[in-house]
C-alpha cells in the first residue's frame, strides 16, 4: 500500500539562527514515524539573512526538502497561503521555524487524525508568559470583543500550528480573499476540528518578528496596507476629538461648579459640536476600513510572487 504523505509548511522570515535546529528536530520526528512519508516546504518570506541559501543546501542534499522563496516579504500569511497551495501531501501540517512549535507533537496530531477519525488537530496556547501585562490584557479584550462581534469562532491562545486532512486544505485554499486573516479562515471553513492545549516554549533563537504594533495591525486584519492609512487616521482623529470633548466638558462642569457660569449654554454647545464631529469622523473611518478592504479585494493582487523554488537550477551557478 502507498504511504501516506505529509506536507510540513513552514513559514520563515529571518531564521537562519533557528533553521538548521529545526531541521535537526524533525529529521528526528520523521525517523520516529516510519509508515508516513514526509514533504518539508519551507517558504522564505523575503528573508534578508542566510535563510534561502540554507534552504538552497538542505533541498540539495535532501530530497524531502523543498521550498519556495518569495519575491518579497509578504507577511506570514502569504508565506502560509503559497505553502498551502503548493503543498502536495494528503495531510498537511503548518508550524513556525522558531521551535514554538514543536516538531514532535505531530505524532500525537496524527494519531488524533488516524485513530480518532478528525479532519483537523489544531494547536492552543493560552497562557503564553513571555507576554508582557498590557499584551495580555488586550489579547483578552480582543477575543472577547471578536466572540461578541463575529459568528466565527475563535480559540484563545489559538497559534497557526495545525494538521489538516486534504479537504480541509483545498477549502482553504480556494478561499482567495487577499486580506488573510488565515486564524478565522481556518475556523470558517468548519470539519470535525481537535483542540490540544500546550505550553508553547519560548523561541529557541531569533527574534519574535510580531511586536506591539505589529499584532495591533494584524488584529484590524492589515487595514493599514496600501494607501488606505488616511481612512484609519481619520478614526484617530475621531476618537482625540470625542477625547477632547470630554475633557472640555469635564473642565466646564467644574469650572461651573466652583466659579458659577456667567454665559450659560455656549460651552456645553462648544462641546457637544466637537463630540458630534468627533463620533462622525470615527463611524466614517471604521467605514472607510471596510471600504479599504473591498478596495484591496477588487484590485485581486496576488497573495504572493515567487521569485525562486528547489527546482530552478538558476542558483547553482552562483
Ligand atoms: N514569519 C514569516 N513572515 C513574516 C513574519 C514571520 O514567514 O513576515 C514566520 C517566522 O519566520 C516564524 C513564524 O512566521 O516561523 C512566526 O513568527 P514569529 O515567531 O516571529 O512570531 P511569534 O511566534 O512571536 O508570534
Ligand atoms: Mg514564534
Amino acid at each position: 500500500m502507498k504511504k501516506e504523505k505529509i506536507s510540513v509548511i513552514v513559514p520563515c522570515y529571518n531564521e537562519e539562527e533557528s533553521l538548521p535546529i529545526f531541521y535537526k528536530e524533525i529529521t528526528k520526528v520523521i525517523k520516529e514515524m516510519g509508515n508516513v512519508e514526509f514533504e518539508l516546504l519551507f517558504i522564505n518570506d523575503g528573508s534578508k539573512d542566510n535563510t534561502l541559501n540554507i534552504l538552497r543546501s538542505l533541498s540539495k542534499k535532501d530530497k524531502r526538502v523543498r521550498y519556495i522563496s518569495l519575491s518579497r516579504n509578504f507577511g506570514k500569511e502569504g508565506g502560509m497561503y503559497a505553502g498551502l497551495e503548493n503543498a502536495t501531501g494528503d495531510l498537511v501540517a503548518i508550524m513556525d521555524a522558531d521551535m514554538q512549535d514543536p516538531p514532535s507533537m505531530i505524532k500525537e496530531m496524527y494519531r488524533s487524525i488516524k485513530e480518532e477519525g478528525y479532519d483537523c488537530v489544531a494547536l492552543y496556547s493560552p497562557n503564553h508568559k513571555d507576554y508582557g501585562f498590557i499584551r495580555k490584557v488586550f489579547t483578552k479584550c480582543w477575543y472577547k470583543l471578536i466572540g461578541a462581534i463575529s459568528s466565527t469562532p475563535q480559540v484563545p491562545g489559538a497559534r497557526e500550528f495545525r494538521l489538516m486532512k486534504r479537504k480541509v486544505v483545498d477549502a482553504i485554499v480556494n478561499m482567495k480573499e487577499y486580506n488573510r486573516y488565515s486564524k478565522g479562515l481556518f475556523s470558517f471553513v468548519g470539519f470535525n476540528t481537535k483542540w490540544i492545549k500546550y505550553e508553547a516554549p519560548d523561541r529557541i533563537a531569533g527574534k519574535s518578528k510580531f511586536n506591539f504594533w505589529k499584532l495591533f495591525r494584524y488584529a484590524l486584519e492589515g487595514i493599514l496596507a496600501f494607501s488606505t492609512t488616511p481612512l484609519v487616521i481619520s478614526a484617530i482623529v475621531g476618537i482625540i476629538l470625542c477625547l477632547i470633548s470630554f475633557i472640555a466638558i469635564i473642565i466646564i462642569i467644574v469650572k461651573t461648579l466652583v466659579f458659577g457660569d456667567p454665559v450659560s449654554g455656549w460651552p456645553s454647545l462648544a462641546c457637544l459640536i466637537i463630540f458630534m464631529g468627533g463620533l462622525q469622523l470615527f463611524f466614517f473611518g471604521i467605514m472607510g476600513m471596510y471600504l479599504s478592504k473591498l478596495y484591496l479585494e477588487v484590485k485581486k493582487r496576488p497573495i504572493y510572487i515567487t521569485s525562486e523554488t528547489e527546482k530552478d537550477k538558476e542558483y547553482d551557478r552562483h
